[in-house]
Protein backbone atom coordinates (compact mmCIF):
# COMPACT_ATOMS: atom_id res chain seq x y z
CA UNK A 1 0.00 0.00 0.00
CA UNK A 2 1.28 3.67 -0.92
CA UNK A 3 -0.05 6.76 0.30
CA UNK A 4 -2.42 8.21 -1.44
CA UNK A 5 -1.35 10.43 -3.98
CA UNK A 6 -2.54 14.15 -4.44
CA UNK A 7 -2.38 15.62 -7.87
CA UNK A 8 -0.32 18.47 -5.33
CA UNK A 9 1.67 16.17 -3.99
CA UNK A 10 3.09 14.38 -6.61
CA UNK A 11 6.58 14.22 -4.97
CA UNK A 12 4.78 11.61 -2.07
CA UNK A 13 4.97 8.92 -4.61
CA UNK A 14 7.32 6.92 -3.25
CA UNK A 15 6.92 7.07 0.66
CA UNK A 16 6.49 4.46 2.18
CA UNK A 17 2.81 3.79 4.19
CA UNK A 18 2.26 6.41 6.82
CA UNK A 19 5.63 8.49 5.99
CA UNK A 20 4.74 12.14 5.30
CA UNK A 21 7.55 13.67 3.60
CA UNK A 22 7.17 17.23 5.37
CA UNK A 23 6.34 16.25 9.10
CA UNK A 24 9.61 13.46 8.73
CA UNK A 25 11.40 16.76 8.09
CA UNK A 26 10.46 18.98 9.99
CA UNK A 27 10.94 16.38 12.98
CA UNK A 28 14.27 16.47 11.94
CA UNK A 29 14.74 20.25 11.80
CA UNK A 30 13.11 20.24 15.47
CA UNK A 31 15.04 17.56 17.22
CA UNK A 32 18.24 19.80 15.49
CA UNK A 33 17.59 22.40 17.15
CA UNK A 34 16.57 21.43 20.61
CA UNK A 35 18.70 18.05 20.81
CA UNK A 36 21.56 17.66 17.87
CA UNK A 37 22.63 20.85 17.84
CA UNK A 38 24.24 21.01 21.57
CA UNK A 39 25.43 17.21 21.22
CA UNK A 40 27.12 18.49 17.62
CA UNK A 41 29.49 21.37 19.46
CA UNK A 42 29.77 18.51 22.42
CA UNK A 43 31.52 16.27 20.51
CA UNK A 44 33.26 18.94 18.44
CA UNK A 45 35.04 20.46 21.64
CA UNK A 46 35.93 17.01 22.64
CA UNK A 47 37.29 14.83 20.06
CA UNK A 48 39.15 12.07 20.65
CA UNK A 49 42.38 9.91 18.56
CA UNK A 50 42.07 6.83 16.78
CA UNK A 51 42.00 4.28 19.08
CA UNK A 52 41.85 6.51 22.05
CA UNK A 53 37.85 7.56 21.88
CA UNK A 54 36.87 6.50 25.52
CA UNK A 55 34.46 9.36 25.94
CA UNK A 56 33.17 9.14 22.53
CA UNK A 57 32.49 6.07 22.38
CA UNK A 58 30.65 6.18 26.62
CA UNK A 59 28.56 8.86 25.14
CA UNK A 60 27.40 7.44 21.95
CA UNK A 61 26.50 4.24 24.25
CA UNK A 62 24.30 6.54 26.51
CA UNK A 63 22.72 8.28 23.45
CA UNK A 64 22.07 4.99 21.54
CA UNK A 65 20.65 3.25 25.21
CA UNK A 66 18.36 6.40 25.51
CA UNK A 67 16.62 6.16 22.31
CA UNK A 68 15.81 2.90 23.07
CA UNK A 69 18.27 0.85 21.15
CA UNK A 70 20.18 -2.71 22.81
CA UNK A 71 24.75 -1.51 22.95
CA UNK A 72 26.77 -3.61 23.44
CA UNK A 73 30.24 -1.44 23.77
CA UNK A 74 34.05 -2.80 23.37
CA UNK A 75 33.59 -4.24 19.56
CA UNK A 76 37.06 -4.42 17.94
CA UNK A 77 38.08 -1.88 20.23
CA UNK A 78 36.18 1.25 21.73
CA UNK A 79 33.16 0.24 18.67
CA UNK A 80 29.54 -0.35 19.41
CA UNK A 81 26.86 -1.86 18.11
CA UNK A 82 23.50 -0.70 18.90
CA UNK A 83 20.61 -3.08 17.64
CA UNK A 84 16.78 -2.49 17.67
CA UNK A 85 14.54 -5.28 16.85
CA UNK A 86 11.60 -4.67 14.97
CA UNK A 87 9.11 -7.93 13.26
CA UNK A 88 10.48 -9.81 10.36
CA UNK A 89 12.19 -7.68 7.41
CA UNK A 90 15.60 -7.14 6.31
CA UNK A 91 18.89 -6.31 8.84
CA UNK A 92 20.30 -2.74 8.21
CA UNK A 93 23.66 -1.65 9.54
CA UNK A 94 24.27 2.28 9.02
CA UNK A 95 28.38 3.12 10.50
CA UNK A 96 29.32 6.10 12.03
CA UNK A 97 33.39 6.54 12.39
CA UNK A 98 34.14 8.63 15.88
CA UNK A 99 37.85 9.53 15.69
CA UNK A 100 39.77 12.85 15.32
CA UNK A 101 42.94 13.49 14.31
CA UNK A 102 46.40 15.20 15.64
CA UNK A 103 45.36 18.99 14.38
CA UNK A 104 45.16 22.20 16.41
CA UNK A 105 42.31 23.63 15.36
CA UNK A 106 42.21 27.42 13.72
CA UNK A 107 39.02 27.61 12.35
CA UNK A 108 37.96 30.33 14.85
CA UNK A 109 34.50 28.58 15.85
CA UNK A 110 33.37 29.28 19.04
CA UNK A 111 33.13 25.93 19.94
CA UNK A 112 36.79 25.40 18.31
CA UNK A 113 38.49 22.21 19.94
CA UNK A 114 40.81 23.53 22.83
CA UNK A 115 41.35 19.57 23.94
CA UNK A 116 44.57 17.75 23.46
CA UNK A 117 45.46 14.17 24.27
CA UNK A 118 48.21 11.75 24.85
CA UNK A 119 49.09 10.24 21.17
CA UNK A 120 48.81 6.34 21.59
CA UNK A 121 52.05 6.12 19.12
CA UNK A 122 54.34 8.79 19.61
CA UNK A 123 53.70 8.99 23.36
CA UNK A 124 53.44 12.81 22.72
CA UNK A 125 51.00 14.96 24.00
CA UNK A 126 49.22 16.51 20.94
CA UNK A 127 46.08 18.49 20.56
CA UNK A 128 43.44 17.11 18.63
CA UNK A 129 40.70 18.54 16.43
CA UNK A 130 37.59 16.98 14.74
CA UNK A 131 39.02 17.60 11.83
CA UNK A 132 37.75 15.09 9.28
CA UNK A 133 33.50 15.37 10.13
CA UNK A 134 32.67 12.16 12.06
CA UNK A 135 31.19 14.75 14.49
CA UNK A 136 28.76 15.15 11.94
CA UNK A 137 28.65 11.19 11.39
CA UNK A 138 27.84 10.38 15.16
CA UNK A 139 25.48 13.05 16.15
CA UNK A 140 23.47 12.13 12.63
CA UNK A 141 23.71 8.59 13.96
CA UNK A 142 21.91 9.83 17.36
CA UNK A 143 19.68 11.94 14.89
CA UNK A 144 18.77 8.68 12.64
CA UNK A 145 18.00 6.69 15.87
CA UNK A 146 15.98 9.25 17.84
CA UNK A 147 13.83 8.87 14.98
CA UNK A 148 13.72 5.84 13.83
CA UNK A 149 13.11 4.85 17.51
CA UNK A 150 9.94 7.01 17.42
CA UNK A 151 8.68 5.59 13.94
CA UNK A 152 8.54 1.92 14.66
CA UNK A 153 5.05 1.35 12.90
CA UNK A 154 6.33 2.33 9.73
CA UNK A 155 9.25 -0.09 9.07
CA UNK A 156 10.40 -3.89 10.03
CA UNK A 157 13.17 -5.42 10.27
CA UNK A 158 16.56 -5.43 12.37
CA UNK A 159 18.49 -2.08 12.50
CA UNK A 160 22.30 -2.35 13.90
CA UNK A 161 24.06 1.17 14.33
CA UNK A 162 27.64 0.88 14.61
CA UNK A 163 29.74 3.23 15.98
CA UNK A 164 33.19 2.73 14.39
CA UNK A 165 36.66 3.51 16.29
CA UNK A 166 39.61 4.40 14.28
CA UNK A 167 39.06 4.69 11.25
CA UNK A 168 41.99 7.61 10.56
CA UNK A 169 44.05 4.73 10.60
CA UNK A 170 42.27 2.07 8.53
CA UNK A 171 42.10 -0.13 11.85
CA UNK A 172 38.64 0.19 13.33
CA UNK A 173 36.46 -1.70 10.50
CA UNK A 174 38.63 -4.60 10.36
CA UNK A 175 39.20 -4.97 14.26
CA UNK A 176 35.27 -4.81 14.42
CA UNK A 177 34.56 -7.75 12.23
CA UNK A 178 37.35 -9.61 13.36
CA UNK A 179 35.85 -9.37 16.97
CA UNK A 180 32.64 -11.13 15.72
CA UNK A 181 30.93 -8.47 14.69
CA UNK A 182 28.08 -10.59 11.80
CA UNK A 183 28.80 -13.94 13.91
CA UNK A 184 27.29 -11.73 17.25
CA UNK A 185 24.81 -9.72 16.22
CA UNK A 186 24.06 -11.15 12.33
CA UNK A 187 24.97 -10.24 9.05
CA UNK A 188 23.12 -7.35 7.47
CA UNK A 189 21.28 -7.05 3.92
CA UNK A 190 22.36 -4.08 3.62
CA UNK A 191 25.61 -1.72 4.92
CA UNK A 192 24.81 2.15 4.85
CA UNK A 193 27.60 4.41 5.58
CA UNK A 194 28.31 8.29 4.53
CA UNK A 195 31.07 11.02 4.86
CA UNK A 196 30.40 14.79 5.42
CA UNK A 197 32.29 16.60 2.68
CA UNK A 198 33.59 20.02 2.66
CA UNK A 199 34.45 20.08 -1.57
CA UNK A 200 30.27 19.38 -1.17
CA UNK A 201 27.81 22.75 -0.84
CA UNK A 202 25.82 21.99 3.11
CA UNK A 203 22.71 19.92 2.57
CA UNK A 204 23.55 18.40 -0.69
CA UNK A 205 23.53 14.48 -1.65
CA UNK A 206 26.92 13.03 -4.03
CA UNK A 207 26.00 9.72 -4.66
CA UNK A 208 28.20 7.97 -6.70
CA UNK A 209 27.12 4.30 -8.42
CA UNK A 210 30.87 3.33 -8.69
CA UNK A 211 34.00 3.31 -6.93
CA UNK A 212 33.74 6.33 -4.22
CA UNK A 213 37.28 5.53 -2.39
CA UNK A 214 40.52 3.80 -3.59
CA UNK A 215 41.76 1.04 -2.48
CA UNK A 216 45.06 1.63 -0.26
CA UNK A 217 48.59 -0.45 0.02
CA UNK A 218 51.60 0.86 1.92
CA UNK A 219 54.83 -0.79 1.04
CA UNK A 220 58.08 -0.23 2.27
CA UNK A 221 61.56 -0.75 0.27
CA UNK A 222 64.89 -0.83 1.59
CA UNK A 223 67.43 -0.40 -0.84
CA UNK A 224 70.46 -2.00 0.65
CA UNK A 225 73.72 -0.53 -0.96
CA UNK A 226 77.47 -0.93 0.00
CA UNK A 227 79.16 1.79 1.90
CA UNK A 228 82.19 3.77 1.28
CA UNK A 229 84.06 6.94 1.18
CA UNK A 230 82.37 10.00 -0.66
CA UNK A 231 85.54 10.34 -2.24
CA UNK A 232 85.62 6.87 -3.38
CA UNK A 233 82.31 5.86 -5.02
CA UNK A 234 83.76 3.11 -7.28
CA UNK A 235 84.52 0.97 -4.19
CA UNK A 236 80.68 0.80 -2.78
CA UNK A 237 77.52 0.75 -4.30
CA UNK A 238 75.42 3.52 -3.22
CA UNK A 239 72.02 3.11 -2.29
CA UNK A 240 70.87 6.50 -2.69
CA UNK A 241 71.69 6.44 -6.59
CA UNK A 242 70.00 3.35 -7.15
CA UNK A 243 66.57 4.56 -4.64
CA UNK A 244 66.51 7.75 -6.92
CA UNK A 245 66.46 5.29 -9.74
CA UNK A 246 63.83 2.81 -8.36
CA UNK A 247 61.89 6.18 -7.56
CA UNK A 248 62.38 7.23 -11.53
CA UNK A 249 61.00 3.63 -12.40
CA UNK A 250 57.95 3.59 -10.73
CA UNK A 251 56.88 6.40 -12.12
CA UNK A 252 56.48 3.86 -15.22
CA UNK A 253 53.72 1.80 -13.42
CA UNK A 254 50.71 3.73 -13.87
CA UNK A 255 52.37 6.06 -17.19
CA UNK A 256 53.18 3.01 -19.10
CA UNK A 257 51.70 -0.39 -17.97
CA UNK A 258 48.53 0.45 -16.65
CA UNK A 259 45.73 1.02 -19.17
CA UNK A 260 45.17 4.60 -19.60
CA UNK A 261 41.25 4.77 -18.23
CA UNK A 262 42.08 2.57 -15.55
CA UNK A 263 43.15 4.60 -12.17
CA UNK A 264 46.11 4.41 -10.02
CA UNK A 265 48.80 5.88 -8.09
CA UNK A 266 52.03 5.03 -7.06
CA UNK A 267 53.25 7.72 -4.72
CA UNK A 268 57.40 7.41 -2.98
CA UNK A 269 56.21 9.67 -0.04
CA UNK A 270 59.35 9.11 1.95
CA UNK A 271 63.00 8.75 1.04
CA UNK A 272 65.48 8.60 3.94
CA UNK A 273 69.15 7.80 3.54
CA UNK A 274 73.08 8.64 5.03
CA UNK A 275 73.95 10.51 7.37
CA UNK A 276 77.11 12.52 6.46
CA UNK A 277 78.34 14.73 3.49
CA UNK A 278 81.46 12.66 2.56
CA UNK A 279 79.86 9.20 3.62
CA UNK A 280 78.35 6.91 1.03
CA UNK A 281 75.68 4.70 3.51
CA UNK A 282 74.86 1.62 2.95
CA UNK A 283 70.98 1.83 3.08
CA UNK A 284 68.12 4.00 1.81
CA UNK A 285 64.76 3.73 2.90
CA UNK A 286 61.30 4.18 0.85
CA UNK A 287 58.23 4.51 1.99
CA UNK A 288 54.80 4.49 -0.72
CA UNK A 289 51.40 4.68 -0.55
CA UNK A 290 49.99 2.41 -3.81
CA UNK A 291 46.02 3.01 -4.97
CA UNK A 292 43.57 1.30 -7.29
CA UNK A 293 40.01 0.75 -7.62
CA UNK A 294 40.39 -3.19 -8.48
CA UNK A 295 42.14 -5.80 -7.19
CA UNK A 296 43.74 -6.35 -11.00
CA UNK A 297 45.25 -2.78 -10.66
CA UNK A 298 46.29 -4.19 -7.55
CA UNK A 299 48.22 -6.74 -8.49
CA UNK A 300 49.62 -5.07 -11.39
CA UNK A 301 51.02 -2.25 -9.49
CA UNK A 302 52.29 -4.15 -6.18
CA UNK A 303 53.61 -6.62 -8.62
CA UNK A 304 55.46 -3.88 -10.40
CA UNK A 305 57.11 -2.32 -7.77
CA UNK A 306 58.51 -5.50 -6.69
CA UNK A 307 60.05 -6.26 -10.49
CA UNK A 308 61.20 -2.48 -10.64
CA UNK A 309 62.93 -2.46 -7.43
CA UNK A 310 64.58 -5.88 -7.97
CA UNK A 311 65.85 -5.48 -11.06
CA UNK A 312 67.06 -2.17 -11.12
CA UNK A 313 69.11 -3.74 -8.43
CA UNK A 314 70.15 -6.09 -10.13
CA UNK A 315 70.82 -3.59 -12.89
CA UNK A 316 73.17 -1.63 -9.94
CA UNK A 317 75.28 -4.94 -10.12
CA UNK A 318 74.42 -6.19 -6.40
CA UNK A 319 74.48 -9.35 -5.43
CA UNK A 320 71.30 -11.29 -4.69
CA UNK A 321 71.29 -11.18 -1.18
CA UNK A 322 71.79 -7.10 -1.40
CA UNK A 323 68.89 -6.89 -3.63
CA UNK A 324 66.35 -4.20 -2.54
CA UNK A 325 63.22 -5.87 -0.29
CA UNK A 326 60.27 -4.91 -0.60
CA UNK A 327 57.17 -5.41 2.05
CA UNK A 328 53.57 -4.81 1.66
CA UNK A 329 52.24 -3.48 4.92
CA UNK A 330 49.48 -5.33 6.88
CA UNK A 331 47.21 -2.16 7.24
CA UNK A 332 45.23 -1.91 3.61
CA UNK A 333 41.79 -1.34 2.69
CA UNK A 334 39.91 -2.54 -0.45
CA UNK A 335 38.36 0.26 -2.56
CA UNK A 336 34.88 1.01 -1.83
CA UNK A 337 32.57 -0.22 -4.41
CA UNK A 338 29.14 1.24 -4.33
CA UNK A 339 26.13 -1.39 -5.38
CA UNK A 340 24.60 0.40 -8.11
CA UNK A 341 21.04 -0.79 -8.33
CA UNK A 342 21.16 0.10 -4.60
CA UNK A 343 22.57 3.48 -5.45
CA UNK A 344 19.63 4.43 -8.08
CA UNK A 345 17.16 2.77 -5.51
CA UNK A 346 18.20 5.39 -2.61
CA UNK A 347 19.35 8.45 -4.93
CA UNK A 348 15.51 8.10 -6.92
CA UNK A 349 13.91 7.88 -2.85
CA UNK A 350 16.39 11.19 -1.65
CA UNK A 351 15.25 13.12 -4.80
CA UNK A 352 11.44 12.32 -4.29
CA UNK A 353 11.00 13.14 -0.55
CA UNK A 354 14.03 15.75 -0.20
CA UNK A 355 14.12 17.37 -4.04
CA UNK A 356 15.89 16.48 -7.03
CA UNK A 357 17.92 19.41 -6.39
CA UNK A 358 19.50 17.74 -3.45
CA UNK A 359 21.09 15.09 -5.33
CA UNK A 360 24.39 16.32 -6.80
CA UNK A 361 26.58 13.95 -9.40
CA UNK A 362 30.56 15.20 -8.23
CA UNK A 363 32.84 12.15 -9.63
CA UNK A 364 35.58 11.89 -7.23
CA UNK A 365 38.83 13.90 -8.24
CA UNK A 366 40.53 12.18 -5.83
CA UNK A 367 42.18 8.24 -4.39
CA UNK A 368 41.12 8.78 -1.01
CA UNK A 369 40.58 6.06 1.15
CA UNK A 370 38.13 5.00 3.93
CA UNK A 371 37.80 1.75 5.57
CA UNK A 372 34.27 0.95 5.79
CA UNK A 373 34.51 -1.82 2.38
CA UNK A 374 35.90 -3.84 5.90
CA UNK A 375 32.33 -4.16 6.48
CA UNK A 376 30.73 -5.06 3.06
CA UNK A 377 33.48 -7.93 1.16
CA UNK A 378 34.28 -11.49 2.11
CA UNK A 379 31.48 -11.92 2.33
CA UNK A 380 29.94 -8.85 -0.30
CA UNK A 381 27.04 -7.51 0.99
CA UNK A 382 24.83 -4.69 -0.52
CA UNK A 383 26.15 -1.50 0.42
CA UNK A 384 26.15 2.21 -0.67
CA UNK A 385 28.04 4.82 0.72
CA UNK A 386 27.38 8.40 -0.37
CA UNK A 387 28.45 12.18 0.83
CA UNK A 388 26.95 14.64 2.61
CA UNK A 389 27.93 18.37 1.92
CA UNK A 390 29.34 20.80 4.56
CA UNK A 391 30.56 24.07 3.46
CA UNK A 392 28.04 26.76 2.72
CA UNK A 393 27.53 27.87 -0.88
CA UNK A 394 29.01 31.98 -0.56
CA UNK A 395 32.03 29.76 0.78
CA UNK A 396 32.55 28.35 -2.40
CA UNK A 397 31.78 31.90 -4.54
CA UNK A 398 34.11 33.76 -1.81
CA UNK A 399 36.82 31.57 -3.19
CA UNK A 400 35.83 31.85 -6.50
CA UNK A 401 36.41 35.36 -6.60
CA UNK A 402 39.69 35.24 -5.23
CA UNK A 403 38.83 34.83 -1.63
CA UNK A 404 40.52 32.03 0.91
CA UNK A 405 39.92 28.72 -0.02
CA UNK A 406 37.60 26.22 1.13
CA UNK A 407 39.52 24.47 3.61
CA UNK A 408 39.96 20.89 3.06
CA UNK A 409 39.68 17.76 5.28
CA UNK A 410 42.95 17.22 8.07
CA UNK A 411 43.45 21.16 7.44
CA UNK A 412 43.10 23.36 10.59
CA UNK A 413 40.76 25.72 9.49
CA UNK A 414 38.16 22.64 8.01
CA UNK A 415 34.82 23.92 9.02
CA UNK A 416 32.10 22.14 8.69
CA UNK A 417 28.44 23.76 9.05
CA UNK A 418 26.26 21.51 11.38
CA UNK A 419 23.22 22.87 9.80
CA UNK A 420 22.44 21.99 7.39
CA UNK A 421 24.87 18.87 7.31
CA UNK A 422 23.66 17.18 10.17
CA UNK A 423 20.03 17.53 9.32
CA UNK A 424 21.04 16.17 5.77
CA UNK A 425 23.01 13.04 7.20
CA UNK A 426 19.81 12.41 9.55
CA UNK A 427 17.31 13.07 6.49
CA UNK A 428 19.31 10.86 4.22
CA UNK A 429 19.74 8.34 6.61
CA UNK A 430 16.23 8.26 7.77
CA UNK A 431 14.86 7.87 4.47
CA UNK A 432 17.35 5.15 3.13
CA UNK A 433 15.97 2.90 6.08
CA UNK A 434 12.89 3.94 5.66
CA UNK A 435 13.00 2.53 1.89
CA UNK A 436 14.92 -0.30 2.35
CA UNK A 437 12.36 -1.35 5.67
CA UNK A 438 8.68 -0.44 4.31
CA UNK A 439 6.12 -2.96 4.89
ZN1 LIG B 1 39.99 11.79 7.47
ZN1 LIG C 1 37.05 10.89 7.57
Amino acid sequence: MRTVILPAIVSVLAIPIGVCAQDLRSDIAQDYDSYLAPLFEHFHRNPELSTVEFETAARMATELRDAGFEVTENVGGLGLVAIMENGDGPRVMMRADMDGLPVEEQSGLPYASTATQRDPITGAVVPVMHACGHDVHITSLVGTARQMAKRRDQWRGTLMLVVQPAEERGLGARAMREDGLWERFGQPDYALGFHVNAATEAGKLNVQETALYAGVDSVDIVVHGIGSHGANPHQGKDPIVLASQIVLALQTLVSRELGPREPGVVTVGSFHAGTKHNIISDEARLQLTVRNTNPETRELLLNGIRRIAENMGRAAGLPEHLLPEVSVLEEWTPPLINDAPLARRLKAAWGDLMGESTIVDEPPTGMGGEDFPFFTIDPDIRSLFWRVGGTPAEDFEREEQGGAPVASHHSPLFKIVPEPAVRAGVESTVLAMLELMQH
